[in-house]
């Protein structure tokens, strides 16, 4: 398994999956992905992020920190991040004891020398068209902070590949590989819902194929080409449906060293379930597993899967 930054010590992570089960130890949790709050100060017209009011309590946060914090990375999400006032100043205070990871929009300065990991999410590098999909007229300023905040961290730009942007992929990486020198990667994700607006046609998907994705491969860093090839490798990913047969049936591996945390503090284990509205528990697998995963989280159970004794 290919070892990189933007996955979370999968490689680590595998092997000690197989050793635990193997030897029939409990398999400790490496990765916990806190919800902390449902509200956002940005409205993206691809949104499909349930906007609610909840918020996570900073005593909660804590209790989350000093019962996981010590073994598993705390990778913090939500909504948007900076909106909780706590956040931040408790970041900055136990960011040299804990290895925190922060998803953020960047419209307000994240602490970035005090988290280890930080994604931002950028899609657009026309300035009008950026400020008409996220409703907010900032597009300078998240470049700016992008900028400052990828000098201090591993910072990694998600681009939210739809119908209506694929496109301008290739000047996009051309705009950030002048602007943004330090930056670690780009990771496209693929649009999830059924907003028709953003749903790639099938001549889209062609189209993606013939043309975009080989000039995204002439450009990008290695480390995001890697990520590009590593999960729209094929072009049943982008299109709506089943995108992961393998997850069927059987057992979710990875899960087993995951938590989710919600904002009133409820356990689950798949992030990428919980984004769908499931809570699943560790293991446990479902209907959602066939579209909501990744090819990455795959290759982690079928990795483990063959390695079994
Ligand atoms: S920043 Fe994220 S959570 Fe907020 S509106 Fe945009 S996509 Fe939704
Ligand atoms: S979507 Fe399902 S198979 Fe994929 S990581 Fe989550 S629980 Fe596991």
């Amino acid at each position: 398994m290919r070892h990189s930054k933007y996955w979370d010590d999968f490689e680590k992570r595998a092997q000690e999956t197989i050793a635990c089960i193997n030897s029939g130890i409990t398999i400790p949790v490496r990765r916990v992905a806190v919800f902390i709050t449902e509200k956002c100060n940005m409205s993206c017209a691809y949104c499909n992020h349930d906007k609610g009011k909840r918020e996570m309590s900073e005593e909660c946060f804590d209790s989350v920190v000093n019962k996981y914090g010590k073994d598993a990375i705390i990778h913090i999400t939500g909504g948007e991040p900076s909106l909780v006032k706590w956040l931040y100043p408790y970041l900055i205070e136990h960011g040299n004891e804990y290895r925190f990871h922060l998803n953020t929009n960047a419209l307000l300065l994240p602490p970035s020398s005090s988290v280890k990991r930080l994604k931002v999410s950028l899609d657009s590098h026309i300035s009008t068209y950026w400020n008409r999909l996220t409703g907010i007229n900032a597009f300078d300023t998240v470049v700016n902070n992008i900028k400052k905040c990828s000098k201090e961290t591993v910072l990694t730009i998600t681009f939210t590949m739809t119908k209506e942007n694929y496109l301008t992929i290739p000047d996009f990486i051309e705009f950030s590989n002048r602007e943004f020198k330090d930056v670690y990667a780009i990771f496209f994700s693929v649009y999830k819902g059924n907003n028709p607006r953003f749903i790639f046609s099938e001549e889209d998907v062609d189209s993606f194929f013939e043309t975009i994705k080989p000039a995204m491969n002439a450009t990008l860093n290695e480390e995001s080409k890697n990520l590009l090839n590593e999960t729209i490798q094929e072009k049943f990913r982008i299109i709506e449906g089943k995108r992961f047969p393998e997850n069927q049936s059987g057992l979710c591996y990875l899960s087993l060293s995951e938590r989710v945390i919600s904002p009133d503090g409820t356990e689950s284990a798949c992030s990428h379930l919980y984004r769908d509205g499931v809570k699943n528990k560790p293991g446990e697998i479902c209907e959602k597993c066939l579209y909501g995963c990744n090819r990455r989280l795959v290759d982690f159970n079928e990795y483990v899967k063959r390695e079994l004794i």
